[in-house]
């Protein structure tokens, strides 16, 4: 099994915590999970407790935005933003059902409570929110470019007025 990242180098099982086997790449240390591997995971969640057995790689890939190809199934891979605070995204075959990851990822997945929900984050839903929270950054950084220091007056003002009940009579004030 080639790893989706660097192409000729091989993949080799890893438990990265525990009843969670892995592919890792020997060169850029992406992993895989495959579904069924991660469906027996899940599955026998409870019966322990967890212990990560994951160290961090010391050299930084980034995320790698390339387009890659399962290495289960050979379909090609869709990338997901996961967004809720991690900008990173992940690479999720729509065919199989498996998961590339690049370096140190799943360390940040875990940080967040995520290791155990990874199939929520390919949810419309999800997605959507993602979308959501992105368009509203873009937007805050258009405002404070237009606005400067009065960005946050506004912002407390706007704030003020979606609880006023007659907001004619503030919008009659200020274009008094
Ligand atoms: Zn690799
Ligand atoms: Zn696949």
């Amino acid at each position: 099994m080639y790893c989706p990242n660097c192409e000729s180098a091989t993949l080799s099982e890893k438990e990265i915590i525990t009843g969670l086997l892995v592919k890792e790449c020997s060169r850029c240390h992406g992993q895989w999970i495959s579904s069924s591997k991660y469906e027996v995971y899940l599955n026998r969640r409870d019966e322990r407790s967890e212990k990560l057995m994951y160290n961090e790689f010391s050299h930084e890939n980034g995320d790698s935005l390339k387009g890659k190809i399962c290495p289960d199934c050979g379909h090609i891979l869709v990338k997901f933003k996961v967004g809720h605070g991690i900008d990173f995204y992940l690479d999720h075959c729509l065919r199989c059902n498996g998961i590339w990851m690049d370096a140190n990822e799943f360390k940040v997945l875990y940080s967040h409570g995520l290791h155990d929900e990874l199939n929520k984050v390919f949810t419309t839903q999800w997605q959507k929110k993602v979308r959501k929270d992105a368009h509203q950054a873009a937007m805050e950084l258009v405002y404070r470019e237009k606005f400067g220091a009065k960005y946050e007056i506004l912002k407390d003002l706007r704030e003020w007025m979606q609880q006023q009940k007659n907001r004619s009579i503030v919008i009659a004030y200020l274009n008094d």
